[in-house]
């Protein structure tokens, strides 16, 4: 048996180009928020894809859509290769969807090729990767962090999760039976655009995903005093806005300076009162920063709260700090990153180690079991917009390395 078998690229590109008419918008994009109708329909139509192909279809308690290939072992542990079929509104194409047809693809090659492997394979469409609703309901319950209090006040609102999980036929508690046992994980490997500029501009075919960056997120409110704009002298202001102006520059100094490789975002800015004639007298925003190295995260989240502090100070301003929580950094496994590193040079494919700015439901998966992403490049680094695309060489390249790291991770050779 040869761990450089491919795939059969006609059906992939058909599968995919069927899948992008679900939901398909105007603007050559997706709109397949979770558990919509339109993302309802892309799940009845991956169900009966994996029935056509003749493999087993499993859905679980937090509907999680998986096609099975079983090895002749029935107490094998199972080799998850997956993504989700789920949008952000008014998504693209290829964000999840390539990594679920690529998933099943796998699948039906090593069916057809008659491999026994020693491991079971199943292709999994995760529920709510892009948090329209809670986010990453479905690896979350499989890995067991969902809990009960992330339904209480999600993300999307209580109504959008009650009305969704109904339409979808699914129950609150019943999500948390879809939790799994990792002795029964072999591992998780996901295909999927890059969804920045960074192989796409350095010509580098294939991302060897090294970690998934850790999130943390503040609210900062500045408190000065608000007064008349026309009669308070200007020396004499205690302005909300100017320690919120001051120090959202200041970030993305600090950051520049001293976080190469990590990032610092403030996405929401209010002034209050908040009117021509009044100089503010609070000065709320939302900021986020990101690293994949966990000392790292520590030590930039301090330097940007510091730095707040000061421009506070500097201003004659109170500060409140709320913490908003933490994601922690996923590092991807070794084995996996070897096997994606192996897979891509095989084929003669160029790759380049890279940690991942975005989220991923591997992040979920990363302390379970062996777990790897193979990046493919995204055109000019543009994705969560109906212009999102992959050049098809590229989709390929990324399905025969998921295909090779799957093998490998499997095993595969030793039992041959
Ligand atoms: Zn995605």
């Amino acid at each position: 048996m040869s761990v450089s078998m491919q795939f059969n690229h006609k059906r992939l590109q058909s599968d995919f180009n069927a899948l992008a008419t679900i939901g398909a918008t105007a603007e050559g994009g997706v709109n397949r928020p979770a558990l919509s109708p339109a993302h309802l329909e892309a799940r009845a139509w991956y169900a009966a894809q994996v029935k056509q192909a003749g493999l087993a279809l499993q859905i679980d308690g937090a509907g999680n859509h998986s096609a099975l290939l079983r090895s002749p072992n029935p107490s094998a542990p199972t080799l998850l290769l997956g993504s989700h079929l789920d949008s952000v509104p008014e998504g693209g194409r290829y964000d999840g969807a390539l990594g679920v047809v690529a998933a099943l693809e796998v699948l039906r090659s090593i069916q057809e090729a008659g491999l026994n492997l020693p491991v079971h394979l199943e292709a999994i469409d995760f529920t709510d990767e892009e948090g329209t609703l809670v986010g990453f309901i479905g690896s979350g319950a499989l890995a067991g962090t969902l809990t009960p209090g992330d339904l209480q006040n999600p993300r999307g609102g209580r109504e959008a999760l009650l009305a969704g999980l109904t339409r979808a036929g699914l129950t609150e508690d019943g999500l948390f039976t879809a939790r799994r046992d990792p002795a029964t994980l072999a591992g998780y490997l996901e295909l999927h655009i890059e969804q920045g500029p960074w192989l796409y501009d350095s010509g580098v075919d294939i991302g060897v995903v090294s970690g998934i960056v850790g999130i943390a997120s503040f609210r900062l409110a500045f408190s000065g005093r608000a007064n008349h704009a026309g009669t308070t002298p200007m020396a004499a202001r205690r302005d909300a806005g100017l320690g919120a102006a001051a120090f959202i520059l200041a970030a993305r100094q600090l950051v520049l300076d001293n976080f190469p490789g990590c990032v610092a975002n403030v996405g929401a800015l209010r002034l209050e009162p908040g009117a021509f004639n009044i100089i503010p007298g609070r000065a709320e925003l939302a900021l986020e920063c990101r690293a994949v190295d966990p000392a790292e995260l520590d030590r930039l989240q301090t330097s940007l709260l510091e730095r707040a502090q000061r421009e506070a100070e500097s201003f004659g301003l109170g500060l409140e700090v709320s913490a908003l929580g933490q994601h922690a950094p996923a590092p991807m496994s070794q084995l996996a990153q070897q096997a994606i590193q192996e897979a891509a040079a095989e084929l003669g494919l160029s790759s380049q180690s890279m940690p991942s700015g975005a989220g991923h439901d591997a992040q979920n998966l990363a302390p379970l079991c062996p777990t790897g992403m193979v990046f493919i490049p995204s055109v000019d680094g543009i994705s969560h917009s109906p212009h999102e695309t992959s050049r098809w060489d590229d989709c390929i390249n990324g399905a025969n390395v998921l295909l090779g790291a799957a093998l490998r991770l499997a095993g595969s050779s030793d039992c041959a």
